[in-house]
């Protein structure tokens, strides 16, 4: 039904090979750049680094970081590479954390988007006969677009709904039979949630078998419960605007997402020292893109947290892995000086069965002192029993948060429904310190 691998010689390439590649391309890369951008001429004389000090991949340490505030700085285009009659299209990043930024792309650049998306696909076992429902936004936002093309190019089905409409959304996943849906993880629950309001069981009533979840941070915890509730399996998918937008899942053994390592090249570094952390090590994710043209990436600082693994993995697959995304440095919480990332108190409310699907973490200031609140919805069981028991429940919310995260919360139990939901990326923390 489906090909195992879709470009087997690139994906089973030895290591050593693989290693060779990326190193060829990385000089080439670096000569590019600084022949074709006057940003990054002067970065690499910042930094006392000329095109021929690179010839190990080892070399690519000598090489300036980059992040998001250089884009920023030079907005919209100044860190593009080409003529602007070159780029065949514009997409812009929803600014989740502020000033919108731009990146384009040239044929070539969305020709690589779309095979890294074509090798993905089909490594979580999708391809001709599948009907991809892609209800990420389109437009602006990298998610609807890149997926539409990625499904397109290994010969699926694409239902192009985009995000939103949600009633509409589950008739059509019933009418036209779709098996597979790629939206963020809390526009799933929603989803889920409305077809029940519906009398539609996902499970009894749809032939939906996969999730490509992702564009925002998500929890094992939440897997399981989707799985569980819904009978598909839901795999992480992951990538940024500045990257492309969407490019790598995981494989059909969900056990970390493989980055394609002839478009990508990966470092985990320490945020605080810019020092590569050893392999297992949380650390910040940093790319440089070995196959992109229009806006080429050196070293650029992602802001995302993860592990790195190098292990071969059972799948067949020589490229590398990282862990599920934990948060941005920027979303991490610091109260009362100990460090949160909104995932880990996910991970710790999903484990509790009478805990809903949605949360959201406020910080204020009372005084001189940091505070959190978990507000958490129930389950509609739990809602509809005694008052007692969500006292005792909500005692027991911040025993578990303090035990696992050493923090203290004040737990707010809220009725189903009480919190916003999400089509696209969920707001998951109101920081009123920053008001
Ligand atoms: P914006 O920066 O405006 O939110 P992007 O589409 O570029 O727009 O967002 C990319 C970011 O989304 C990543 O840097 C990461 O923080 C988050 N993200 C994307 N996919 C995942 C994922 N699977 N798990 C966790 N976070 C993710
Ligand atoms: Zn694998």
């Amino acid at each position: 039904m489906f090909a195992e691998y879709w470009n087997p010689y690139i994906e089973r390439m030895p290591i050593e090979d693989l290693h060779k590649l990326q190193e060829e391309r990385l000089r080439s890369l670096v000569r590019y750049v600084h022949d074709h951008s006057r940003f990054y001429r002067q970065r690499f004389q910042e930094a006392g680094v000329e095109p021929d000090d690179i010839k190990k991949l080892s070399d690519v340490t000598k090489l300036p970081f980059t992040s998001k505030r250089d884009l920023r700085n030079t907005y919209p285009t100044g860190m593009f590479c080409i003529p602007e009659n070159w780029v065949v299209r514009y997409h812009v990043s929803s600014g989740t954390t502020g000033k919108p930024t731009v990146v384009g792309y040239t044929q070539g650049d969305v020709d690589m988007w779309t095979e890294s998306l074509a090798r993905a696909l089909t490594s979580i076992g999708l391809g001709r006969g599948d009907v991809i429902q892609v209800s990420y936004g389109y437009g602006l936002f990298t998610g609807g677009l890149g997926l539409h093309y990625g499904a397109e190019r290994i010969g699926a089905t694409v239902l192009p709904t985009g995000a939103g409409n949600t009633e509409r959304q589950i008739e059509l996943m019933q009418d036209l039979g779709s098996t597979a849906i790629a939206c963020t993880p809390s526009y799933f629950l929603y989803i889920n949630e409305v077809a029940q309001k519906m009398g539609v069981s996902i499970r009894n009533d749809t032939k939906l078998r996969a999730g490509i979840l992702g564009a925002e941070p998500w929890s094992e915890e939440t897997r399981k419960r989707i799985e569980d509730s819904t009978g598909i399996k839901a795999y992480d998918i992951f990538g940024t605007s500045e990257m492309s937008g969407p490019l790598f899942t995981e494989c059909h053994l969900q056990n970390g997402i493989h980055i394609w390592a002839d478009l990508f090249l990966i470092e985990v570094i320490d945020p605080k020292t810019g020092m590569r952390v050893e392999d297992g090590e949380r650390g910040e994710l940093v790319v440089t893109s070995l196959d992109k043209w229009a806006f080429p990436l050196i070293r650029y600082k992602t802001g995302d947290i993860t592990i790195l693994n190098n292990e071969q993995c059972e799948c067949g697959r020589t490229h590398p892995r990282i862990m599920r995304i934990l948060g941005r440095t920027d979303d991490m919480i610091i109260v009362r000086g100990i460090n949160v990332f909104p995932s880990q108190v996910e991970s710790v409310l999903m484990r509790i069965p009478e805990i809903g699907d949605n949360y959201q973490i406020i910080v204020d200031r009372k005084g001189p002192l940091d505070v959190m609140t978990v507000k958490v919805e129930v389950t509609e069981s739990t809602f509809s029993d005694k008052i007692a028991d969500l006292m005792s429940l909500s005692r027991e919310v911040g025993r578990q948060l303090k035990n696992v995260l050493n923090i203290t919360a004040e737990v707010e139990l809220v009725e189903p429904g009480a919190i916003p939901r999400s089509e696209g990326k969920a707001q998951r923390v109101i920081d009123m310190r920053r008001v």
